[in-house]
């Protein structure tokens, strides 16, 4: 709770929702999985700086070939003694230009499914690991994302997080915390452009009195605030959740789905509300472009609502069963 209500602020007054971003991907998706998962020696070597934000962390699980269906992706770790050896290359890493340490996915047992994945600790100046060039990317701009590719990268089993064949449990776990407390930034920065939306409608004339007062404007500024007023109560349910250590998966889905559908349609809502203005640069335009990826990443909405149903018990969506 605590938590979301911190990244909220952070939404609220820092206009680089990108980087709300980068705090939060750093955060959740790699400092709580080794806070939920790593042995005493692995905190203790890393939690220290990345807690004090002197080292920077980035996850990688997603590839090419690899982006909702994660459990098929292809970078391999294959064990040699007292290390893995890993190959392949993840995309979309956040954080990546200025990590320097990731938390990544790899294969152990191709074709195992959900206990086929194992989560690695890799310093970024490990021999065999680099960091494509910087994307260019039309939202979160301020959040910097690169390629990370592994070449014959030697990893020690002692930076194994969790445990071989854990991996997909630690993804999962991340997940629970990015689809809440990330996703509250973006009730911040919703609340932030809601109310100088209102402030323009209430300065903005037209037909000699202010927008704000013909129906059609007053109405779609309380649209907004329905939306973002609800999708914060799902929020606040889902943190309120893990805060008591629930296993439940929907309330973060739901929230997930929530925050994100409102972020878009209130971006869209803010930049039709200043006319020709809305299509100049400015917070109403950065908050559309900020909010298409959130509808993405954390798992795309459709992935969110096959998650949803499956934890509703709704058939065809069940993980593929324990193959050893
Ligand atoms: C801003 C941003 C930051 C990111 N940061 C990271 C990061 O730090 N680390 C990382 O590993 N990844 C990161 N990602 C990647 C993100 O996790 C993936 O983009 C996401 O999982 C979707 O994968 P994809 O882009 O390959 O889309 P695809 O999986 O190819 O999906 C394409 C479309 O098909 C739909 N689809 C696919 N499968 C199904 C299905 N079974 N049912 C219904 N619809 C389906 C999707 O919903 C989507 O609309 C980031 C992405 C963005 C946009």
């Amino acid at each position: 709770m605590t938590v979301s209500a911190v990244m909220e602020a952070l939404g609220y007054g820092c206009p680089d929702t990108g980087f709300a971003f980068s705090v939060a991907a750093h955060l959740f998706a790699s400092l709580m999985p080794i806070v939920e998962f790593g042995s005493e020696e692995q905190k203790r070597r890393w939690l220290p700086a990345l807690c004090s934000g002197e080292r920077i962390a980035a996850h990688g699980i997603t590839e090419p070939e690899a982006g909702s269906d994660v459990l098929n992706l292809r970078t391999r770790a294959e064990r040699k003694g007292d290390h893995y050896v890993l190959h392949g290359s993840k995309c979309f890493t956040t954080n990546a230009p200025v990590a320097d340490v990731f938390v990544v996915q790899a294969a152990t047992d191709p074709g195992g499914g959900f206990f086929g994945l194992t989560a690695f600790i890799v310093e970024a100046s490990t021999h065999g690991l680099s960091v494509g060039p910087t994307y260019d990317k039309v939202g979160l701009r301020g959040s910097p994302m690169a390629d990370v590719h592994f070449d014959g990268c030697v990893v020690p089993a002692v930076d194994v997080l969790g445990a071989e064949g854990a991996g997909a449990s630690v993804f999962s776990s991340s997940m629970k915390w990015e689809r809440t407390c990330l996703f509250a930034a973006y009730l911040g920065a919703m609340r932030r452009v809601l109310e100088s939306t209102i402030n323009y409608a209430g300065e903005r004339e037209q037909f000699g009195v202010p927008i704000g007062s013909f129906q059609a404007v007053s109405h779609r500024l309380v649209d907004m605030t329905l939306r973002l007023e609800s999708a914060r109560l799902m929020l606040y349910k889902a943190a309120s959740g893990l805060a008591r250590g629930s296993e439940d998966e929907i309330a973060p889905a739901l929230a997930k789905l929530a925050v994100s559908e409102a972020a878009v349609q209130l971006g869209l809502d803010a930049v039709q509300l200043r006319g020709a203005l809305g299509m100049l640069e400015g917070e109403a335009e950065t908050l559309l472009r900020d909010a298409l990826p959130s509808r993405v990443f954390s798992g795309t909405n459709e992935i969110q609502k096959n998650n949803i149903a499956r934890a509703l018990g709704l058939g065809a969506n069940r993980r593929p069963a324990r193959r050893r």
